[in-house]
């Protein structure tokens, strides 16, 4: 999968993208990041990419003509076919007031092959540009950042480790918070007690015992079906004290119900 940054920031990607998964992603070739300079994309002396707002107001507006000229240089397909979804490509336009990106958004745009991220800064960027270069504006939350720059690494981290291939275990990324998607054969303890849709369940390594702080006995005992199921009410018991929002989307099993209700009952 192709990415594609748009900043006026083009160094500020030196770092954040050159670990981990994301860094293995890259050197294997399973990803490719193209950082474009939006400056690059200016007719004039000074380079400009903001003016001030129309109808007054605080802070610079992003101007459209380097966007536009920018992202019509790379040969995307057309924005109707982007937004009928009939190419894999898409043209994102980072913004606070955008589609929420989740870890479904996630994995709808795992399917890409290449996909523009374009990082705002200022006040914000010219309405046209949401109006006609990019198919979706995306937001990574319920906050304001001061550009895209954050966002677009969020979203291009996300979106590798979803990808086939970028993860030791394929396994791993099935299981994990949020995820909706459960596999549907899988045996042993790790495989059967997936998230769906719930937070993760909480993970213990070595030392059995740290500072006092004794790692749960069913996960030392080696009964799949006890620990599947310790894991199962921990998931359940975090997500109710921090994120209940996520259970009410849940139809939850019997079993899940059951512990639901003794979790409520104990507190
Ligand atoms: N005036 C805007 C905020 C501009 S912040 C507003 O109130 O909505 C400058 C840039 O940061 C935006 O153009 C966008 O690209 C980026 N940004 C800010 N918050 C973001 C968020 N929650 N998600 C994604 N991008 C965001």
């Amino acid at each position: 999968m192709r990415f594609e940054l748009v900043t006026i920031f083009p160094d500020f990607f030196r770092g954040p993208l050159d670990f981990g998964i994301v860094r293995r992603a890259r050197e294997s070739g399973l990803i490719e990041i193209l950082v474009h300079d939006l400056r690059a994309f200016t007719s004039d002396k000074h380079r400009t990419v903001d003016d001030r707002p129309f109808g007054g107001g605080e802070g610079m507006v992003l101007k459209p003509e380097p966007l536009f000229r920018c992202v019509e240089s790379l040969e995307m397909a057309g924005r109707e076919e982007r937004m009928a979804r009939t190419v894999k490509q898409s043209v994102v336009l980072l913004s606070a007031q955008g589609e929420m990106f989740t870890q479904d958004l996630a994995l709808e745009l795992a399917g890409l092959e290449r996909m523009v991220l374009i990082c705002g800064r200022y006040e914000g960027v010219d309405e046209r540009v949401a109006q006609g270069l990019v198919d979706r504006e995306i937001s990574i939350g319920d906050y304001v950042l001061s550009g895209g720059e954050l966002g677009a690494a969020v979203i291009l981290d996300t979106v590798t480790r979803l990808l086939p291939g970028a993860l030791g275990n394929e396994a791993s990324a099935m299981q994990e918070s949020f995820t909706s998607a459960q596999k549907p054969d899988a045996d042993g303890p790790d495989s059967t007690c997936g998230s769906a849709g719930l937070l993760d369940y909480p993970h213990y390594t070595r030392p059995a015992d740290f500072r006092g702080m004794a790692v749960p006995d069913v996960l030392m005992g080696g009964n799949h079906e006890q620990i599947r199921g310790w894991r199962r009410r921990k998931a359940l018991e975090k997500t109710l004290r921090n994120r209940p929002d996520l259970l009410d989307e849940q139809d939850l099993n019997r079993e899940d119900r059951k512990l639901v209700d003794e979790i409520k009952r104990k507190n």
